[in-house]
């Protein structure tokens, strides 16, 4: 591992604080050393307090803060003397320790300090660093760990047994190194068994450096153990069973999960290992992210996912002292021959639990490869992932949207109706892949934190590449919005080109029969499945001059009819939005409205309000309806057809 520190980066910082921001920034660089949020860092520094009193601080990271992006804000200054004093004392609670560390803060406005503010205080040095490096928790986990640590360190760490986080550990760290002289004895660093590593020196830069000093000794003491490894595993792709697990995860959780599959060697190879689900959490902060254990999936899918739901009952039953149980749904599985899937209310979730998954794969190989792995017994797990304090922390996010966790396919969307609809569900919390024949589309829906495709909607494997894109990217498919069309220029029949014809029935109807025909088999695995087409108001009140348009729109609405009583089994609902025209698209220029509205004798304004209730057609209403069309509002709507058109006589 290399150190990360240069000179010129670090003359921008030329304080104290300003020097702990930078190394701790460092050390979240490095996704080898922390995780999303993992971590934590100190300095202590002498100030005046605001009545020009004396005061020395323990800087310490605030809970929230990402120590890749930390700031000078994210630290919180605590009273050196409070923290020490809470050190004395026989027991404390953590929710006491919490509070008393937040009354010694001189700023009440910084965030809350670390839970392990009191064990920075103790340690008898300037700079204090701490992570869960992947190769610490290679080294420890396991029977041996303790020997393992006194071979590859010698005399320089000093090794402490796994106890909660919190005040006991800082309790024990106090007795470990009381009336000790660590500086003079030679101590560079603290190995917390199962847990994770510290460093310490009195300026950033050493301090920093013997991190990445001690973790390379432990890479290089791993390097030497580690058997050539089953390279090449080749991956089985399931994408219709990839579905089905996601499905059956995502009812067990209570609402649609992403699911993302690593099907990277290392994780296949981790799917192999036959008792995987018994190695447990690198670090028991993990368990909080990823529970205790992963589920183990087999050929049977749902019987895997009910037996994790089972036994997961049946650990907090063991554990628990009054608390509530969390859902039994697993957060990651390991697929047998086909790698890792993890899961997530989004694809940033998904993505967290994906990379210590990932992280726990690699580790437990490294760990296997040195001569065993040996978690920690669950109870240690239970304590981490039912305390309050870490619950706490998981309930700060937003209320889960309508369309949350669910994966939403659209069809012609760079522009117009199509762009409101995958804007409305985007929105709305859906993860929305967008296809177009437009080569902007990939920076269209990157717009609107969606993902864009570019597919020829009438090319079959252009329409399966997609879809399967789709499928193996996100884990499933739920919501099928088939909207791509094409208006031609108005042609009388005795004058129509027969291309013309062609090309709007092959793009406004035969396009949508390919996409159903693909799509289909994923949509019965997805949740609360929801198919959608994009009509007309031109399918029951025609123009003359639209013959292709209208009759294409006229088949459109009749292929939804079949589609929704050949789906209605599966609990897939089928329905059609009638638009009327609308205006607020680029197509739309004030010139060709002007044209328009000349040929029918209207101004522009009463040209665009045609309709029973005058109002204008936007494409967001559009965008909204389908959106809604799709959530549990209709859940018990198929077949239907759904004008928005502010009302037209030859409609009604
Ligand atoms: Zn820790």
């Amino acid at each position: 591992m290399q150190s990360l520190w240069t000179d010129e980066e670090a003359s921008q910082y030329t304080d104290d604080l300003g020097l702990r921001v930078f190394t701790s920034r460092l050390l979240g660089r490095n996704p080898e050393l922390v995780l999303h949020g993992g971590g934590n860092t100190s300095v202590k520094i002498d100030e005046k307090d605001f009545f020009g009193e004396p005061v020395s601080l323990c800087y310490v990271k605030g809970s929230g803060w990402d120590l890749a992006t930390i700031e000078r804000q994210g630290f919180a200054p605590v009273r050196m003397s409070a923290l020490l004093k809470m050190a004395e004392l026989a027991g404390m609670s953590d929710s006491d320790m919490v509070r008393e560390q937040r009354a010694a803060m001189t700023k009440p406005d910084a965030p809350a300090p670390s839970i392990e503010a009191i064990l920075h205080a103790i340690l008898p040095f300037k700079y204090v660093d701490h992570s869960h490096a992947n190769a610490i928790a290679a080294l420890t986990c396991s029977k041996d760990g303790e020997a393992r640590v006194k071979e590859c360190f010698g005399k320089r760490v000093i090794i402490v047994p796994y106890v909660m986080p919190g005040f006991i550990l800082a309790k024990t760290v106090y007795d470990v190194i009381k009336g000790r002289d660590l500086k003079a004895e030679g101590i560079d660093g603290m190995v917390l068994l199962k847990h994770g590593l510290f460093t310490f020196a009195d300026d950033a830069r050493t301090s920093y450096e013997k991190h990445i000093e001690l973790v390379t000794l432990a890479e290089q003491y791993l390097a030497k153990r580690a058997a050539a490894g089953a390279a090449g595993v080749a991956a089985k792709t399931d994408l219709l069973a990839l579905a089905r697990l996601r499905k059956a995860v995502s009812q067990k959780r209570g609402f649609p999960q992403i699911a993302r599959l690593n099907h990277s060697p290392e994780a296949v190879a981790y799917a192999g290992l036959g008792d995987a689900t018994v190695r447990g959490p690198l670090t028991p902060d993990h368990s909080i992210r990823t529970k205790r254990i992963p589920a183990m999936i087999g050929d049977d899918i749902s019987a895997s996912v009910a037996d994790y739901a089972e036994s997961y009952a049946a650990y907090f039953a063991r554990n628990e002292s009054g608390q509530q149980m969390l859902d039994p749904a697993p957060r990651f599985a390991v697929w047998k021959d086909h790698g890792i899937v993890s899961f997530g209310d989004t694809v940033k979730d998904a993505n967290i639990v994906a990379d210590i998954a990932g992280a726990t794969a690699a580790t437990v190989a490294l760990g296997e490869a040195a001569g065993g792995w040996e978690p920690l017994p669950e109870k240690d797990i239970f304590e981490i992932e039912y305390w309050e304090l870490e619950q706490a922390k998981l309930k700060k996010g937003p209320a889960r949207k309508v369309h949350q966790g669910k994966v939403a396919l659209v069809t012609g969307c760079a522009a117009g109706i199509g762009f409101a609809i995958a804007e409305s569900l985007a929105e709305q919390g859906a993860q929305v892949i967008g296809l177009d024949i437009d080569k902007e589309i990939p920076e269209i829906m990157r717009r609107i934190g969606a993902v864009g495709f570019v597919v020829n909607l009438t090319e079959d494997q252009a329409v399966t590449d997609a879809i399967e894109f789709t499928v193996r990217e996100f884990g499933g498919i739920d919501i099928v919005v088939s909207n791509a069309g094409i208006f031609p220029k108005n042609e009388y029949l005795d004058a129509m080109t027969q291309s013309d014809w062609d090309r709007t029935l092959l793009i406004n109807l035969t396009s949508h029969q390919k996409l159903m025909n693909k799509v289909i088999p994923y949509v019965k695995e997805g949740l609360e499945p929801s198919i959608i087409f994009v009509g007309s108001r031109n399918f029951k009140a025609p123009g003359p001059g639209a013959a292709a348009y209208s009759c294409s729109k006229a088949a459109l609405t009749q292929l939804c009819r079949v589609a929704s009583l050949e789906l209605a089994p599966y609990k897939v609902r089928v329905n059609i939005v009638h638009p009327d025209a609308v205006f607020d698209t680029k197509l739309w220029t004030p010139e060709a409205l002007q044209r328009s509205a000349d040929r029918y004798g209207m101004t522009v304004e009463e040209y665009k309000t045609k309709n029973l209730m005058k109002v204008e057609i936007k494409s967001k209403d559009i965008g909204n309806m389908v959106a809604a069309m799709a959530s549990p509002l209709f859940l018990k709507v198929t077949g239907a057809q759904i004008p928005v058109d502010g009302g037209n006589d030859r409609v009604i």
